[in-house]
């Protein structure tokens, strides 16, 4: 499922640790590993990583003479084990269940909800989607062309109403037509993030009287192409949300799907699903093993 989408990192880091090694293998010494840890931070996967899979090369191989076969396999193994979760499945116990997402505007929020439908509706799930961010236009709009091409019920309200009363309608439409899950959109404007927090506080009071424990996940959207800054910012943004996961979208954009290793360290939150595209098809569910082996090999 990654190796297309992670098309443009492995192809950027292939070519580049290839580079390494002209023609047969390379002596492991300072010099090697300081070429080395050039070409993985320019993944974006920051100092801290890099080093890290710099170091376990060194202690397998330093004095040797290595292919690149032998490194890779190395730095896959070593990614393997650095992206390790604890299996994240959604949480959805119950008909309905609720799912908030959020997210700076931009990230691919929109996007994203409508592949997890589409990806929760290949499972059989029933899905209303509740169009929360109610000061964008285009949001709802696009929202509703999603909804459109999944053959699910959604929920829109005028511009700028209240994005709770909209959740709260959400909810009660996934009840009357016994839908299993509500996915609501949120309001993604950073600027403003006091009142944002407010509106998700009062969302979140909304569906959690109508519908026990919800929401049962709050789900962050992450762009993999924002760079380390977004990333900082966005983390006060989860703390605040208390999201209970991450969907990584557009990975397949860079060249730098190096970006996760991060983003796991910083969040303390499980990356739930990763988008690698555009299209309905272009999200998968996270799973750290094929994730390294699409990165590398
Ligand atoms: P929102 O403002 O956060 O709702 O963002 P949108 O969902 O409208 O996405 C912003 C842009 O990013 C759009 O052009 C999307 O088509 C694009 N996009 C979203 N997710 C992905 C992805 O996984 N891969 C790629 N390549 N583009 C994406």
């Amino acid at each position: 499922r990654f190796r297309n989408g992670l098309e443009k990192t492995r192809r950027a880091l292939n070519t580049d640790i290839r580079d390494l090694f002209k023609d047969e293998g390379r002596l492991v010494d300072d010099e090697f590993l300081g070429e080395l840890f050039a070409k993985l931070i320019r993944t974006d996967m920051g100092a801290g990583p890099a080093e890290e899979l710099r170091d376990d090369v060194a202690k397998r191989y330093r004095g040797r003479k290595v292919g690149l076969d032998e490194v890779l396999e190395s730095i896959t193994a070593q990614t393997q084990a650095m992206l390790q979760q604890d299996a994240a499945p959604l949480n959805l116990p119950g008909k309905p269940s609720v799912i908030l997402v959020v997210g700076v505007n931009g990230s691919g929020k929109t996007t994203s909800i409508g592949k997890l439908s589409h990806h929760l509706t290949s499972q059989g799930k029933k899905i209303v989607l509740g169009a929360g961010d109610t000061f964008r236009a285009a949001a709802v709009e696009q929202l509703t062309i999603w909804s459109e091409r999944i053959g699910c019920d959604i929920v829109t309200g005028k511009q700028g109403a209240d994005p709770a009363s909209v959740a709260f309608q959400t909810v009660d439409k996934a009840i009357e037509i016994g839908a299993d899950v509500a996915i609501i959109d949120t309001a993604g404007r950073l600027q403003t993030q006091s009142n944002l927090m407010q509106e998700l506080d009062k969302i979140r009071r909304v569906v959690g009287k109508k519908v026990e424990d919800a929401p049962h996940e709050v789900l962050l959207v992450l762009d993999a192409t924002a760079g380390q800054n977004a990333i900082s910012q966005a983390k006060g943004f989860s703390d605040a949300a208390g999201c209970t996961g991450i969907i990584l979208a557009k990975l397949d954009g860079s060249a730098r799907g190096g970006v996760i290793l991060p983003i796991r360290r910083q969040f303390e939150l499980p990356v739930k699903f990763v988008g690698l595209g555009e299209s309905i098809e272009d999200i998968a569910e996270f799973d750290a093993d094929s994730f390294a082996t699409a990165l590398f090999a």
